[in-house]
């Protein structure tokens, strides 16, 4: 039954200040009504939507908690069914006993991502923008947040949809022509036609093209500090971080597998591997590290080559075997601020001196396009789908006055459609079912 009454704990499941327990669909005002007594006023009162009431909340245990009450009138709520969110102390013993109190009075506990759901069936919210929710509320850099609040605030959906009409406004076009195969569509308005799924198309491919930024906010950028033993990787690694990961040591080799640390730069989380300093003579263990080491550079998206003294032959091999952007850093100029010529930044790993700078370096080469508007795509979903949309878009382009119309059309359905999981219009139940599993009890 699609408004039976669901509740949840929607605060996370720790002691705190507030916790607020949410109840939505047919018969939550009569849990409310049951379960909180408003000060100074019989319990019967008729709630006014969206006011604050504050009053005493019966929970289950015969344990009474003094908190707030608000009640939302569908289909004025987050799920568009009436609403109520009862706030009380932020125990989890305490919360917990809030719910249970919610469910004797008549509800049933929430699934994963229940509410989100129910505002995505009553139209509430559009399926990239609940997933935009998500991804603001699970997202570990400032980069990953905005890009769920743009997702959130429905840019996906409203260019994916802007996209549909004209296929809608192309395809009655084309239909025409179907339902009176006689009356050709003049040459004139095919190559206006033409020219607008090409445009279509440009701007669908705009977006898939973001994707390879997006990849990089979610999983964070790749750095791989690389050198020759003893050049200071460790000791940049410790001094990017501010505190000490990596061990440092005088003799060469010390390094010998790969030590990871993340940073905030720009408001994208970046990953630094420290790796085994790449030598001729070195032993077993160090070998398989600098095998690692490899590996790491062969999938980084920006390497820093350190040195100190003069960038030599290995740096340069280093560098022409780069897969990527890299920054070439003169480490240890604490001994030595002669400049070599070769360097990008000139640092101290052992003083601080130019590590703000090599920071502010790191951040402008490799941070992604629109990583600070967050206009790009950071679902794979989303990905895959508009891929598809640009490939259907193609060759309804590459069918127009070649093929019949009918077929023409196929194609400006298939992306039409493709569109429409964006937006949840096409949607499998598949589909989002998976999507809202992802999210948490409550939300
Ligand atoms: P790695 O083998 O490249 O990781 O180098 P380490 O970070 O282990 O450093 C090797 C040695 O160089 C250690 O004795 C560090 O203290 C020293 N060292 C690293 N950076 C600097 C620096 O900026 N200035 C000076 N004077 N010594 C440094």
């Amino acid at each position: 039954m699609k408004n039976d009454c669901i509740a949840a704990i929607s605060t996370a499941p720790a002691a705190g200040g507030v916790a607020i327990i949410r109840i939505s669909g047919d018969g939550a005002l009569k849990i409310a009504e049951k379960m909180f007594t408003p000060t100074g006023r019989t319990p019967v009162l008729s709630f006014r939507p969206r006011y604050m009431y504050s009053g005493s909340i019966s929970a289950e245990g015969g344990i009474t908690d003094f908190g707030l009450c608000v009640y939302f009138r569908a289909p004025h709520s987050f799920t568009g069914e009436d609403v109520v969110e009862l706030h009380c102390h932020g125990g989890v013993e305490l919360s917990r006993a809030v719910l249970k109190a919610a469910l004797k009075c008549g509800a049933r506990p929430a699934k994963a991502g229940e509410f989100t759901m129910r505002a995505f069936i009553n139209g509430k919210i559009s399926l990239s923008a609940a997933e935009g929710m998500a991804d603001m509320i699970n997202g570990e850099s400032t980069a990953e947040v905005r890009a769920g609040s743009m997702l959130y605030s429905g840019r996906l959906t409203k260019e994916a949809q802007s996209v549909q009409s004209e296929l809608t406004d192309i395809l009655a076009k084309i239909g025409a022509d179907v339902d009176y195969p006689e009356e050709d569509i003049e040459r004139t308005e095919l190559s206006d036609i033409k020219e607008r799924l090409a445009a279509l198309r440009e701007r669908i491919e705009a977006l898939v093209r973001t994707y390879d930024s997006g990849k990089k906010i979610r999983n964070g950028v790749s750095v791989a500090i690389c050198g020759k033993p003893n050049a200071g990787k460790s000791s940049l690694l410790n001094a990017l971080l501010g505190y000490d990961k990596a061990i440092v040591s005088s003799s060469a080799g010390t390094t010998r597998d790969v030590v990871e640390g993340e940073l905030e730069l720009g408001g994208v989380r970046f990953n630094f591997y420290d790796t085994a300093g790449i030598r001729e003579q070195a032993g077993e263990i160090e070998k398989l590290g600098i095998t690692r080491a490899k590996q790491t550079l062969s999938s980084a998206d920006l390497a820093l080559i350190v040195y100190e003294g003069a960038f030599g032959e290995e740096e340069g091999e280093l560098l022409a075997s780069c897969p990527c952007k890299a920054v070439k850093v003169r480490n240890k100029r604490d001994v030595s601020d002669e400049p070599d010529g070769n360097e990008d930044i000139s640092v101290s790993a052992l003083t601080g001196e130019g590590i703000g700078q090599l920071k502010s370096l790191i951040a402008s080469t490799a941070l992604p396009r629109g990583a600070a508007d967050g206009a790009f795509i950071i679902e794979e979903r989303h990905y895959n789908a508009l891929s598809r949309a640009a490939e259907a878009l193609n060759s309804a382009y590459n069918a127009i006055g070649v093929f019949p119309a009918d077929i023409v059309s196929v194609d400006l359905k298939e992306a039409w459609d493709v569109l429409g999981e964006i937006t949840g219009e096409t949607a499998t139940e598949e589909i989002i079912n998976t999507i809202f599993s992802k999210f948490c009890v409550g939300k």
